[in-house]
């Protein structure tokens, strides 16, 4: 009988060696963050192993009494953090999320307004032709918002020409990947209306950054339906979520369960109670420190000679900074030798890209991402120094010194912050 006791025993040795590594390193994924040790602890907890299924109180499952209470708490919690009038917090993730909304508010055929994705928009909002999930899963046909690369945003005089122009419009998905400033709801959302669309914003990135309020209030703005992620500058489990007008309670319910989940995760639903606790006590603070990290991180970079986007607006009113990189080489390769020096980003597609021949793998950006660095506590001062090691990183001349200032400047932040008491950013034993 083979024994496969030493495979186990390999697999836990590389979670430890992943924890080491990464607790030596910039992580710098935009769409990523870490979370508190009482959130990791409930997601560890007996509830990952259980099923639910349905609302709370009407379940298709027995065992569910606290799990009942709890999910009743994430939702009232949940809806006082972005206030809204309806959440529902079962699905997993954030294109579940949307999938889910398109499932309610849309059929096939019809036509959903969204990012490209050199653009900024996301995969799940992507044409059949890219696998994209509106395409693919629920066979919407995709137009594209008219984008300003000088402004980085959408442009709303040209993109009003493009729905004047189509006969209906079923959805706008506001909201993307690559995410620098606040998109033009208010300018758009009646004429998209009256075209006959839902107005819909994509938050998954900067779900965080609204709910701390420093990016934009879409369902004041006049969104009707926002989706999230949990777990990107909202640092939660990962898991998603959708708010919205009252009106749309009982569809988008329905579309969650049973239309795109059958058991939702129990375990990540008192992880997002617990998120949602946290922000409405520390999310103000989080935010606004995020949004001036990434501010400062952008002009050093900027006093550098990188050629950071944005330049206009200021780069950056969000946790992102995106870098052309195209004098070095590409973002495929940057990504690659900034990880063989310990700093983990990614490449990103940005406008014109495809136009110049460059694609996915080896496209013309890298997007850094401060919502983490800032959660284990670096400052103002702290980008500085981070920008001249990506500065210097990217020419990839002195690799030793910058593995060496790496590891001495994250000495002191092997903690996590703002929560009800700091703990452990790196604990697997
Ligand atoms: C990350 C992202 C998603 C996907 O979220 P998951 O939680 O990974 O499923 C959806 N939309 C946008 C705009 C994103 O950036």
């Amino acid at each position: 009988m083979p024994s496969y006791d030493s495979e186990f025993k390999s697999v836990i040795a590389k979670v430890r060696a992943h924890e080491k590594w990464f607790s030596q390193s910039l992580p710098m994924i935009a769409s990523e963050n870490v979370a508190s040790r009482r959130v990791r602890d409930v997601m560890a907890s007996d509830l990952g192993h259980r099923y639910a299924e349905g609302w709370p109180g009407e379940r298709v499952y027995a065992g569910c009494k606290f799990i009942d209470q709890i999910e009743l708490q994430a939702i009232a919690l949940g809806k006082k953090l972005f206030r809204a009038e309806f959440i529902d917090v079962r699905p997993i993730s954030g294109v579940v999320a949307n999938l889910a909304v398109y499932s309610a508010l849309s059929g096939p055929g019809d036509t959903m307004l969204a990012l490209s994705i050199p653009n900024g928009g996301h995969i799940s909002h992507g044409k059949k032709d890219f696998s994209g999930s509106a395409g693919l899963v629920h066979s919407l046909e995709i137009e594209y918002f008219a984008f300003d690369k000088d402004e980085m945003n959408i442009d709303v005089d040209a993109s009003k020409k493009r729905i004047k122009a189509k006969k209906s419009v079923r959805l706008a998905m506001f909201g993307g990947s690559l995410f620098l400033f606040p998109h033009p709801v208010k300018e758009l959302a009646e004429i998209i209306r009256d075209a006959g669309g839902t107005v819909c914003y994509d938050a998954a990135h900067v779900a965080g950054l609204i709910a701390g309020g420093m990016f934009q209030d879409p369902l004041r703005e006049g969104a009707q339906v926002m989706t999230f992620s949990t777990h990107k500058t909202l640092f939660g489990p990962q898991g998603g979520a959708v708010v919205s007008k009252a009106e749309f309670a009982d569809q988008l319910k329905k579309a969650v369960f049973p239309g795109t989940t059958s058991n939702h995760h129990l375990h990540s639903v008192a992880g997002k109670a617990l998120v949602f606790a946290e922000f409405l006590e520390f999310g103000r603070k989080y935010a606004k420190d995020v949004v001036v990290n990434a501010q400062a991180l952008a002009q050093k970079l900027a006093s550098l000679g990188e050629k950071v986007l944005g330049e206009k607006n200021g780069y950056t009113k969000s946790h992102q900074v995106a870098v052309d990189v195209i004098k070095y080489s590409d973002g495929g390769t940057l990504e690659k030798r900034l990880e063989a020096q310990n700093i983990v980003v990614n490449r990103q597609l940005i406008p014109g890209d495809l136009q110049a021949g460059r694609h996915y793998t080896n496209p013309g950006g890298i997007r850094l991402g401060v919502a983490e660095l800032t959660r284990l506590g670096m400052g103002k001062g702290e980008m500085a120094e981070v920008a001249e090691i990506i500065h210097l990183a990217m020419a990839g001349k002195r690799k030793r010194e910058v593995t060496g200032r790496i590891r001495e400047m994250r000495k002191d932040f092997q903690t996590v912050k703002y929560s009800f008491s700091d703990s452990p950013a790196y604990f697997f034993r």
